[in-house]
């Protein structure tokens, strides 16, 4: 038996490693033999006390997982850890209050993967998220950590391993969506002695956590899929870039790549092979402009994280002029999967121009928050109703905001429209990164793209002139209209500014933040007319 706790930050937040030290106090009171740490399979004892990353159903937190069987119990307290011990563990009964129970007919559901939150996720990303213990690498080996490493370093060329991800289709899922094994290829086909790898964990949308989660749960999958892409292009050095505002993944990276070396998996040849591969962590310092590419580099070459124009593109010059390969957290999260079972299984998942899986960080108004992975394709309906199980307090749906500040709001009509970079793409909105905001029926939506032009407005880093002034005016704007100040000639103006920052911009940012202003026009203009008609 293994008893895993929830140590992601929002069951941290909600005292699980006081529940956990409660559970390790009162195992041992009880004489039981237990290991404390280490993964069972590794361990004779007959039980295990573990930490484990995140769930994902973070509102239910603090969160405890019993293991073979998949028993889940949720808001535990350390008022509870007596019964869940002696009942559960010793009395092998189940505390059937600390269950999650159905919310139409009140049952109670025993396992895990028997909750409707989790019956129609699918995982690769987050395969190992709340399943294993983020800080022993041992853990990780015993669920086959590695071993997509090590079927490419042992038994496949540099340009077999290209080849598996261009036929999965794996797409960057950091918001652009460009083919990795695409990008892939550029930076193998580039000149240079010296290339670099570099995993983008600066993740600053409002709302967004999937790659936290990622790097907090299962850093050594991180680690591992640097490893496979520094392989495939010819690097021999990588760098995780995190938010300094992460400090838990920080800490569970450093540790990663602390037992990883010790292990000799990184800072030296691995096993006879001449394939040395060497990690860093660079923390930024949370700006948001520095997810993107150029700018992220600049910031770890030591500049001001500012973007620069495009071509160069990093991949023929990146990090100190040397080809570099950008991959968000999540891209590189999937390549395990993809190494080990095979591009073709991969694409079985998602749609045709979107293979795969998507994390999705539920925030707002919706019943059931937290983190989820969806193939590509599922309908915003069933992530939303049939997930997120609606929305709270018997509101009425009426939009979210998907992809952050960069991405736009959809409407009821768009329930059914699937999830994919095209489609969303068509809708005016975009994945992003992943950032899922649901609204009831009564969010005024100029207030939400208020909200969104003010972030992205404080984060526009001042290079370019349509960005730095078009964002600042479009504010101004927005600002006027929401206190009953503006008039029709206002909302033109609004619609041209936010025409000219998307064409004029330099970078992702400025060309993306008009976005949540231009679909809340297109979806929701009678809004900004009441604004306008009730002018004081
Ligand atoms: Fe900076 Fe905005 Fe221009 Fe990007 S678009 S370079 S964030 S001013």
């Amino acid at each position: 038996m293994r008893i895993l706790v929830c140590a992601g930050t929002g069951c941290v937040a909600n005292g699980s490693l006081q529940v956990y030290e409660a559970l390790r106090q009162k195992l041992k009171e009880q004489g039981l033999p237990v290991k404390i740490e280490l993964a069972e399979e590794l361990w004779p004892e007959p039980y295990a006390l573990n930490i484990s990353g995140c769930h994902g159903f973070c509102e239910m937190g603090p969160l405890v997982r019993i293991e073979p069987e998949g028993v889940f119990y949720h808001h535990v307290k350390i008022n509870d850890v007596a019964e869940i011990v002696e009942k559960h563990i010793v009395g092998n009964q189940l505390v059937e209050r600390l269950l999650y129970h159905h919310p139409a007919s009140g049952m109670a559901v025993k396992t895990q993967d028997e909750i409707p939150f989790y019956q129609k996720q699918t995982r690769i990303a987050l395969e190992h998220c709340g399943r294993i213990n983020p800080d022993d690498i041992n853990d990780c080996l015993a669920h086959d950590g590695y071993q997509a490493l090590a079927r490419a370093i042992f038994e496949m060329t540099p340009e077999e391993v290209i080849t598996e991800v261009q036929e999965s289709g794996l797409r960057g899922r950091g918001g652009g969506g460009f083919p990795t094994g695409k990008k892939w290829q550029f930076a193998r086909a580039a000149q240079g002695d010296k290339k670099y790898i570099i995993c983008n964990g600066d993740e600053g949308d409002p709302g967004a956590f999937m790659d936290r989660s990622v790097m907090e749960g299962d850093p050594h999958r991180v680690l591992e899929g640097m490893m496979i892409a520094g392989y495939a292009i010819g690097a021999d050095e990588g760098y995780v870039y995190v938010r300094a505002e992460y400090p838990l993944a920080v800490q569970r990276l450093k540790r990663a790549v602390a037992e990883a070396q010790l292990l000799g998996l990184l800072g030296q040849s691995i096993l006879g092979t001449d394939f040395c591969f060497k990690i860093n962590i660079k923390e930024g310092a949370g700006a948001f402009v520095c997810g993107e590419e150029t700018a992220l580099i600049a910031s770890i070459e030591g500049e001001r994280g500012m973007p620069k124009p495009r071509p160069p593109f990093p991949a023929n010059k990146g990090l100190w002029g040397c080809p570099t390969i950008i991959n968000n957290v999540e891209t590189l999260a999937n390549l395990p999967f993809i190494l080990l079972k095979g591009g073709k299984l991969f694409r079985r998942y998602g749609t045709a121009t979107s293979p795969g899986t998507k994390t999705f960080a539920l925030a707002g108004q919706v019943s059931h928050t937290g983190l989820v992975e969806i193939p590509m394709g599922m309908s915003l309906r069933e992530l939303v109703f049939d997930i997120g199980g609606g929305l709270r307090d018997g509101k009425q749906f009426k939009a979210v905001q998907i992809g952050g500040p960069s991405g736009g709001c959809l409407t009821e009509e768009h329930l059914d429209l699937p999830l994919d970079y095209d489609a969303l793409k068509k809708a005016g909105a975009m994945i992003g990164s992943g950032g899922l905001v649901v609204m009831g029926q009564d969010t005024c939506m100029v207030e939400v793209a208020k909200f969104f032009m003010n972030f992205v407005q404080n984060e526009s880093c001042g290079k370019c002139v349509p960005c730095r002034e078009g964002t600042k005016r479009m504010l101004e704007l927005l600002t006027k209209i929401t206190r009953g100040l503006a008039d029709e000639t206002d909302l033109a103006l609004l619609e041209e500014l936010a025409l000219t920052v998307q064409d004029g911009s330099l970078c992702g940012l400025g060309k993306t933040a008009p976005n949540p202003v231009l679909t809340t026009l297109k979806y929701f203009r009678h809004e900004y007319e009441a604004h306008v008609r009730d002018k004081k």
